[in-house]
């Protein structure tokens, strides 16, 4: 079985492009080109300089000793929370801006929740000289000043949404109606594997970079180039498909992706859109979708900002339909609590997404000898907020 897009731009019965008539030579434009402009050499050879020298790539991968002896199992680390900006987002950008400027774009316009994205869209801008226009929520603006402050210095443009919940969906609404209006110049930086094709094979091929270095890294550590299992949480699912991409036909490798199930699946403040989303289209996708019986889009809820949507990337979709991998979901509480044991065994504090991953332990046993590779995606500075709220109960 082929896990990857096919041509029409479908991961099985999931994906494809739905978009009005107004984005249609937008999209195909940039579906004619991506695949020509990112294999050329010129390309290749300046993402890697980037990756490098300014993202600070390869990200470690650290066995984690005291986490490891904890549970009883092999526990390896990809370290993304120490790339440039803080997270993986930064990866998809930095390839993103590159194949924008060959496009013979002058505008670049994104969406962010948590901030680490828009974060990760202002940087490249301010890289490259870049008009950079940033939509993001009135709820995630007064819940994520610092990095609202920080694109701000960047250089970028902070637009606030206040329609809807006023959080990441109604943002990624008012992004799509900017590019509706701004066709020739602009180029729509999406942050996930989500939207219509190709942007859902255009951010994987670029965070794959994530896996391509946990086969290298691997055969150094333990003599062989592949993980037992594979470990990383699913927002729209980008860290997750860069962290299995090169092992997605590899059988050997469980893949587990964790969705954040908020206050819990049974109530209605949840985003586990894989255990209760129905087969929908979102943002030009056909994927799950948390919808009511109506098939109105119903609000998500997570205390991680990043973890917020009502959708999940179709490749995931796909994944979890075919069963190649298995999704669990992690309540805040679970999620917090695997924050701070992170931190007190490993001094290492993660961020409220990646810290859904880490909660896998306390949900799923594993043997002695099996080895994993969990993607930590980003570092918790960003939610210190949220964590001190909490200190005086994990003391
Ligand atoms: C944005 C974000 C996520 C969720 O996005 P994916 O596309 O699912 O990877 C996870 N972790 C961090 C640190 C993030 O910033």
């Amino acid at each position: 079985m082929d896990y990857n897009v096919n041509k029409e731009g479908f991961y099985g019965e999931f994906g494809g492009a739905y978009i009005p008539e107004i984005l249609y030579s937008n999209v195909e434009n940039l579906r004619n080109n991506y695949l020509r402009i990112i294999s050329e050499d010129g390309f290749k050879a300046e993402f890697e300089v980037l990756m490098r020298d300014y993202v600070g790539r390869p990200s470690p991968l650290y066995f984690a000793g005291r986490l490891s002896q904890k549970y009883g199992t092999r526990i390896y680390l990809k370290r993304e929370d120490l790339n440039h900006t803080g997270a993986h987002k930064i990866n998809n950008t930095v390839g993103q801006i590159l194949l924008a400027q060959r496009m013979g774009k002058t505008r670049i316009i994104a969406e962010t929740g948590a901030g680490q994205h828009g974060l990760a869209t202002a940087t490249v801008c301010a890289l490259r000289g870049m008009k950079c226009i940033v939509y993001m929520g009135e709820t995630d603006i007064a819940r994520q000043q610092l990095n609202v402050q920080k694109m701000k210095m960047l250089g970028a443009e902070v637009r606030s949404v206040s329609s809807g919940n006023k959080t990441l969906k109604d943002a990624t609404n008012e992004a799509i109606r900017d590019w509706c209006c701004n066709p020739s110049d602009t180029h729509y930086i999406i942050g996930s594997t989500v939207g219509p094709h190709p942007y859902p094979d255009i951010v994987t091929r670029f965070q794959s970079i994530i896996s391509e270095e946990i086969k290298s890294q691997l055969a150094d550590k333990e003599g062989r180039d592949y993980p037992d299992y594979l470990i990383a949480c699913v927002g729209g699912g980008s860290n997750a498909a860069g962290t299995f991409y090169h092992y997605l036909n590899d059988t050997r490798v469980k893949l587990i992706g964790i969705e954040a199930a908020g206050l819990g699946v049974d109530t209605d403040k949840t985003a586990a859109t894989i255990h209760l989303g129905k087969k929908g289209i979102i943002h030009g996708s056909r994927t799950f979708v948390m919808q009511d019986e109506d098939g109105q889009i119903t609000e998500p809820y997570s205390v991680s900002a990043g973890l917020d949507y009502p959708g999940i990337g179709p490749v995931h979709a796909n994944l979890f339909t075919t069963q190649r991998a298995e999704y669990l979901a992690v309540t805040d509480s679970e999620a917090l609590s695997a924050a701070f044991e992170l931190t007190r065994l490993e001094g290492i504090i993660p961020a409220l997404e990646s810290s859904h991953a880490l909660a896998v332990f306390g949900q799923k046993k594993f043997e002695p000898e099996d080895v994993l590779v969990l993607t930590l995606s980003g570092r918790g500075d960003k939610d210190m907020d949220t964590f001190l709220k909490l200190i005086t109960k994990f003391n």
